[in-house]
């Protein structure tokens, strides 16, 4: 039946690609992916002879008319990103909107998300997240950005590219202060995982001195703010209802 198929790939390691997954893209009339030859190597590996379609963010909205025409021919389209779960800071909404608005079923095939796994394996009992995705690339952008997230009742969780990763740790400490709980999260999934909760000074100084630790694909998750968790709880209450009376009394 015509559908849009929201397809999770892996985030490094190739056996969490899911059963279901490789069947859908192996029966679907065409893949629209983010990058053909990423995607391809993959389809290779697994044996998939869908034709596929570049969907990239410049052209996301002419391939959705055309993916559109094709939703309305009865077939079957699927769409992937270069790693991961689409749409998820990756190209794919605006198709994904588009079909919607079409009519036509948009059925989700989940699957691994680096935000899902990094924040797994954080340990932060704050039960609110705020996925912001990838910090500006300037730096006075960056800090402008991170101000107004200090104070939150959230986790916060960043996706960051290698390169900029000192630097962003420096812009979270100035931030966020030293002391705030932080996960980074390196290599997910792959040979060279690294998972690694500290505060955030210190965690920036274990990633300054090991190169290695600036390589790769990072997720960094930064804890609540502390009096969030002191305030919410109920003892936080108890205390903002019975202070006033208890200086009332004799
Ligand atoms: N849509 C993808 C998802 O949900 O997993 C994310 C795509 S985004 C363009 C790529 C970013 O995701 C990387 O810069 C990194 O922050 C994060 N990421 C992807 N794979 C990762 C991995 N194996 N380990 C750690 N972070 C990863």
């Amino acid at each position: 039946r015509p559908a849009l198929y929201v397809v999770a790939t892996p985030i490094g390691n190739l056996r969490d690609f899911s059963a279901r997954a490789r069947e859908v893209l192996a029966q679907a009339d065409v893949i629209a992916a983010e990058d053909t030859r990423v995607t391809g190597q993959l389809l290779k590996h697994f044996g998939i002879g869908t034709p596929m379609v570049s969907l990239r963010e410049h052209n996301e909205r002419a391939m959705a008319d055309k993916l559109i025409a094709r939703l309305a021919a009865g077939e079957a389209v699927a769409q992937v990103s270069d790693a991961g779960t689409p749409a998820i800071s990756d190209p794919g909404a605006q198709l994904v909107a588009a079909v919607h608005a079409a009519g036509y079923p948009v059925v989700p095939v989940p699957g691994a998300s680096a935000l899902t796994t990094a924040l797994s394996a954080a340990g932060f009992t704050c039960p609110h997240t705020l996925f912001y995705g990838f910090l500006p690339p300037k730096r006075k952008q960056r800090q402008d950005a991170l101000a107004p997230l200090a104070a939150l009742p959230y986790v916060v969780v960043f996706y960051e590219a290698p390169h900029r990763i000192l630097e962003t740790l420096a812009d979270l400490v100035e931030a966020f202060g030293g002391d705030r709980t932080v996960v980074l999260a390196r290599e997910l999934t792959k040979t060279f995982e690294t998972i690694r909760r500290a505060p955030l000074a210190e965690l920036t100084a274990f990633a300054e001195g090991d190169a290695n630790q600036q390589r790769g694909e990072f997720v960094l998750l930064i804890d609540a703010a502390p009096a969030a968790t002191a305030d919410s709880g109920e003892a936080g209450e108890h205390d903002r209802v019975l202070a006033p009376l208890v200086a009332e009394l004799p």
